[in-house]
């Protein structure tokens, strides 16, 4: 018996809805309701104290209809096998939405990265592909940076695989550095491809960029990036936020992400960008927790931090009329009944998302060809992608006359259904 509430219960309610829509037949029901094979390790490590660690690691391969499995690799207390299995059938969904010839997996060790060493880390990552390796590979399945693992991580996770294999396999992981076959635009990738789509829906919908306020929680690699990106296009930022608090601008105000972000290099806080009040108020600026940044008067809202922001608790409070979601999960499915409800425009992140693995596949691609591209050709490429996906699923929203997120979901389990048609599951 599957258990409620659950991350994975949630895309089976989903999935459930989707068929009936699709009228897909009792096999294909079931080829999207099972991954197709679930790895469930146990690794050791020798922590820097020479103490023996036990975590538990997995690997789950959810769906190959459309291409080899990707899916990243997270480092988190939470990475349970209900969580891990929820986000590789996502990732099967979301590299279908932008039309990339991959499938879906993710991995997860359950541990707390932060009270690890640099040399601790790099014990549990070499320990994982020990583990799951035998499951990995270019035209296999591959791997990529997710919550607290880096490009650092990758490289010790290439460096073990090649180690075993006893051959060079860049493609067999994404989110390298550069030096080891990564590619130009990762880092900004994710952003970009949300500023793409979010474009796109600013369009459709009929606004004006250069009046419309934008808040967005989170200031690492997708948000601080998706700030600048629409600041530098002449959005109005009126809100940032990272763990430590927010910076809420008022009456007309905006506020210049990058002059927070060099001051967060030099401070460390977002909080701490001002140091006197004074220039607070000259800037029509204050700073609030970052609670407050959800639910402040903008026009669109940009969850670009963790899960489960917003909830039943808050989301009749929002008062932004579109949410980008580059975070993952950032809203609960209680929340999103409410918004839906009272017409808020969710870009979902299967959708909103998207540029990352995008990105990823192109440095896939790459090292296939051992041929490298400029931050420009990977820019040009990722922008037709991402905005021939937006108008597929913005074609589905009028055809079926459903919200972003239920378009997106069928656009995805369409395509993957189609791929499995002609596997012969029909
Ligand atoms: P990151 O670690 O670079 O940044 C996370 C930011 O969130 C930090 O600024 C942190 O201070 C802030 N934060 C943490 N708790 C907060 C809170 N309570 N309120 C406000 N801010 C808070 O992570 P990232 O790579 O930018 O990823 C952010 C989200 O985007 C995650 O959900 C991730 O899964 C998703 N995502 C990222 C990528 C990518 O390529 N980076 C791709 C797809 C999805």
């Amino acid at each position: 018996m599957r258990s409620k509430n659950t991350p994975f219960a949630f895309y089976l309610e989903r999935l459930a809805r989707a068929a009936q829509t699709l009228g897909l037949s009792k096999a294909q029901l079931k080829a999207l309701q099972t991954p197709d094979k679930i790895l469930d390790k146990k690794i050791t490590i020798k922590t820097d104290k020479g103490r023996k660690e036990t975590l538990r690691a997995y690997r789950v391969q959810f769906n190959n209809a459309r291409g080899p499995y990707k899916g990243g690799i997270r480092f988190h207390p939470a990475a349970d096998l209900s969580e891990v299995k929820a986000l590789a059938a996502a990732m099967a969904l979301k590299c279908a939405v932008v039309g990339i010839p991959l499938g879906g997996s993710k991995g997860g060790v359950q541990c707390d990265p932060k009270k690890y060493s640099s040399t601790e880390l790099e014990r549990v990552s070499r320990a994982y592909v020990r583990a799951i390796g035998g499951s990995l590979g270019v035209d296999t399945d591959i791997p990529a940076p997710d919550v607290y693992t880096t490009p650092e991580i990758m490289a010790y996770m290439l460096d073990e695989f090649e180690k075993k294999v006893g051959h060079s396999e860049p493609g067999m992981i994404t989110g390298k550095p550069i030096a080891l076959g990564g590619s130009e635009g990762r880092g900004t990738a994710t952003a970009q491809g949300g500023v793409y789509v979010l474009e796109e829906t600013v369009k459709a919908l009929g606004l004006d960029r250069k009046k419309l306020r934008v808040a967005v929680q989170g200031f690492g690699n997708a948000g601080y990036h998706a700030a600048r990106i629409l600041h530098e296009l002449g959005y109005h930022i009126v809100g940032l936020s990272d763990s430590t608090g927010a910076l809420i601008a008022e009456n007309g105000h905006k506020i210049d992400p990058t002059s927070v972000y060099i001051a967060k290099q030099n401070g460390g806080k977002i909080s701490e960008h001002y140091a006197d009040k004074k220039s607070m108020e000259r800037d029509g600026v204050h700073v609030g927790i970052n609670e407050e940044l959800l639910t402040m008067d903008c026009d669109i809202l940009i969850p670009a931090a963790l899960d489960n922001q917003l909830t039943a608790d808050n989301a009749a409070n929002v008062k932004a009329k579109i949410i980008l979601e580059l975070a993952n999960g950032p809203i609960s499915p209680e929340a999103d009944a409410i918004l839906e409800k009272a017409g808020v425009t969710v870009i979902p992140d299967i959708l909103a998302n998207a540029g990352g693995v995008t990105v990823s596949y192109f440095e896939w691609v790459q090292n296939r060809q051992q041929y490298y591209w400029t931050e420009e050709q990977v820019l040009e490429r990722l922008q037709p992608i991402m905005t021939s996906a937006f108008k597929a699923v913005s074609g589905l929203v009028k055809e079926k006359n459903v919200s972003y997120r239920e378009a997106a979901f069928l656009l995805g389990i369409q395509r993957i259904t189609e791929a499995l048609k002609m596997r012969g599951v029909r």
